[in-house]
């Protein structure tokens, strides 16, 4: 009887000792996970990329609103064919801020479109020239991001800053076209892939030449 106790006792005790050693596996279990993203989250935060992200969202989202404005400028002068030039830049513009923003949102970071710049005064064909020297400028600037994200291992920002940059390069062509030509020069309608922002240059394209694509899914300007 006296032994059936104590062994009741020692089985009690034990099992006691077993649930508090899951409890307590438990707990840390649950704080470890917790742990896990924040401390990710704190590494990608402080990334150069992640700063280029955002400086890069904030151009995108300028380059939207001057080239809306640029092409209700060239509409005034009855620059038709340069009014649709800009509108389709602005449209590729907006594909490019829109991926720079849900990148960031994945690790984190709302971001909203900065305050709108004044416009400097001036008419279509110099918006023409000031547009391609920017976007020149956006390419190297690009092409530096893409190797600092691929320096820091952050595959998805780098892929994001070389897709953004081979569509620059392409709005490059477009505009300095443009302005080599006096006349009419637009191939209507644009033609743009939506994944990328890339303005489609040949209907005999299969797929985008920058993220690959299929043709079927572009989309009209
Ligand atoms: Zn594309």
């Amino acid at each position: 009887m006296s032994a059936s106790k104590s062994f009741l006792r020692f089985s009690l005790a034990f099992v006691c000792l077993l649930v508090m050693v899951l409890v307590i596996s438990g707990c840390q279990k649950k704080e470890g996970e917790a742990a896990k993203p924040e401390i990710a989250q704190q590494v990608a935060a402080s990334s150069l990329s992640m700063e280029n992200l955002k400086t890069a969202y904030a151009a995108s989202a300028k380059n939207i609103d001057w080239y809306d404005k640029f092409s209700k400028q060239a509409q005034k002068e009855n620059l038709g064919d340069i009014a649709v030039l800009f509108k389709a830049l602005a449209r590729s513009e907006k594909v490019h801020a829109d991926m720079f923003a849900t990148l960031l949102k994945t690790k984190g970071v709302e971001v909203t479109a900065p305050a709108a710049e004044p416009l400097p005064a001036g008419k279509a064909r110099q918006y023409l020239k000031r547009a391609a020297s920017s976007e020149a400028v956006e390419q190297s600037v690009l092409a530096t991001y893409e190797k600092v994200a691929t320096d820091e291992q952050f595959p998805e920002a780098a892929e994001l800053f070389r897709r953004s940059r081979g569509a620059d390069e392409r709005h490059a062509r477009l505009l300095g076209r443009a302005i080599e030509m006096e006349t009419n020069f637009a191939r209507l309608p644009y033609v743009m892939c939506p994944e990328c922002g890339y303005i489609v240059g040949s209907d005999k394209m299969d797929s985008c030449l920058v993220c690959k694509l299929p043709k079927e899914k572009f989309q009209k300007i």
